[in-house]
């Protein structure tokens, strides 16, 4: 049965995650989508950001496909396939390298890629300043109220608001979980963008071949790897050096101090003192670095209650070292859209829709959240196989990420749908 009014669905946080969703949604005319924002406009740092093959094809079925292939920039011929090449960090020989084929390194600028979605979202859809607080269920709607004292009835609410997500804890208490606060994990990173321009100058003053500038580097090393991939058309590279304390198995962050602040090059010199030329010469170009503690979430048992279900680093926030986390929740977003797709989809069937959500996306996102954090150890020369040993990370490295890029998210939704009892929409 066709609902008599359309299904009002609210999505709150426009991040990469809601803002996807409501691009997906927006043009169903069974569903009335208003998408909230805490923040006064949309907004993203202006660092890199980069997508393996399963989620550029989630950007494409969001509809964002256009968009995304203005903006990106892609590892250059004849390395077209290649998604990082791995060296070691004090002397940067080669290890080997990862291909993607078809897609290689896909990346863009975050603000850019934000801009360009924001810009495409239905007049009147996004209310901003508005942040939510808690959510209740009652009558066949969830309320959700906001810091303002307003409220919005919603027959489903997605929730995309990152990882302090404050709706995380509303459908864990509806599961009659803990809440799960987000963990510090020990590691921290040195962000920056370089003008390639002089970054080619610097190698070349040094003798260091620029084939590093213009390929997508991993550079590893002990508690430490540095990673380098090209935005904004190859003018800027963009760097993400980590750094790691693995003393404590349990580390805090200080509760006042802020995730992110800025830092000076020399600080982040020293964190690479016994680092190569190469490393070292990339590190010297950033003018201002940013310094970010990193924090994930603990695997969830649970993603959806009622009409409530988290997407996003709401849901699964994880360490960045498989460039997988947007990818995760865009995949997160293309699911639900598909789902929430099917004209015939009435009011009572939001609940186990989002059941059929949490039970099929979960265990993936999971374990996308899983081998992040190996990947952390095995870049960082502690994987109990891998160690410090130059052809077995080689070896390891090549195909580690194939089960992330190859999963077929059309045959989850089949399953869904089949699940559901719906049939496919075209
Ligand atoms: C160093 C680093 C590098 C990374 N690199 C990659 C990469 O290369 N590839 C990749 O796929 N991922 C990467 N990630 C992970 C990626 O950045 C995140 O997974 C992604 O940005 C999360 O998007 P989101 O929309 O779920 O959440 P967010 O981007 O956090 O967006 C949440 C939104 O919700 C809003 N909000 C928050 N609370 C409320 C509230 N109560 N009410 C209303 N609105 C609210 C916020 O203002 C924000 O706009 C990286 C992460 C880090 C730290």
């Amino acid at each position: 049965m066709s609902a008599a009014r359309p299904l009002r669905v609210g999505i709150v946080g426009g991040g990469i995650a809601g803002v996807g969703l409501a691009l997906g949604l927006c043009r169903h005319r069974h569903l009335d989508v208003t998408l909230f924002e805490s923040a006064r406009a949309f907004g993203e740092i202006g660092a890199g950001v980069s997508f393996g093959p399963n989620a550029v094809r989630a950007i494409a079925g969001l509809g964002m496909g256009e968009p995304y292939a203005d903006l990106a920039d892609r590892t250059p011929a004849p390395w077209q396939d290649v998604w990082f090449e791995w060296r070691r960090g004090e002397d940067a020989r080669l290890l080997g390298a990862t291909l993607a084929p078809g897609v290689g390194q896909s990346s863009v600028h975050r603000a850019d890629f934000l801009d360009a979605l924001a810009a495409r979202l239905p007049f009147g859809m996004t209310r901003f300043g508005k942040r939510a607080v808690g959510v209740e269920h009652a009558a066949g709607t969830a309320r959700v109220r906001f810091a303002d004292g307003s409220h919005y009835d919603g027959d489903v609410v997605i929730a995309a608001d990152g990882i302090k997500s404050a709706l995380r804890a509303e459908v864990l208490r509806g599961l009659a979980q803990a809440p799960a606060e987000p963990r510090f994990t020990g590691t921290c990173a040195y962000r920056g963008l370089i003008e390639r321009n002089r970054l080619h100058r610097a190698f070349d003053a040094r003798g260091i071949d620029p084939h590093l500038i213009d390929v997508p580097q991993m550079h590893l090393g002990l508690d430490a790897h540095i990673l380098t991939f090209p935005v904004k058309h190859g003018r800027l590279i963009n760097v993400v050096a980590f750094v790691s304390d693995r003393s404590d198995p349990a580390p805090q962050w200080p509760e006042r101090q802020p995730w992110v602040r800025e830092a000076s090059r020399r600080e982040m010199l020293e964190a690479y003192a016994d680092w190569g030329a190469a490393a070292r010469t990339l590190l010297e170009c950033i003018d201002a670095p940013t310094h970010w503690a990193l924090h994930d979430l603990a695997q969830l048992p649970g993603y959806a209650d009622g009409r409530l279900a988290l997407i996003g680093d709401a849901a699964h926030a994880m360490l960045p070292h498989q460039g997988a986390g947007a990818g995760q929740g865009l995949e997160d977003a293309w699911f639900l859209a598909r789902l929430l797709a099917d004209p015939a989809l009435d009011r009572e069937g939001i609940p186990e829709l989002l059941r059929v959500y949490d039970r099929i996306r979960r265990p993936r996102a999971c374990r996308v959240q899983q081998t992040s954090w190996e990947a952390g150890e095995l870049y960082e020369l502690r994987d109990p196989q891998a160690g410090d040993d130059d052809a077995r990370l080689g070896r390891t490295l090549e195909t580690r990420f194939d089960w992330i890029w190859n999963h077929d998210l059309d045959a989850d939704v089949a399953l869904a749908q089949r699940a559901l009892g719906a049939a496919a929409p075209a």
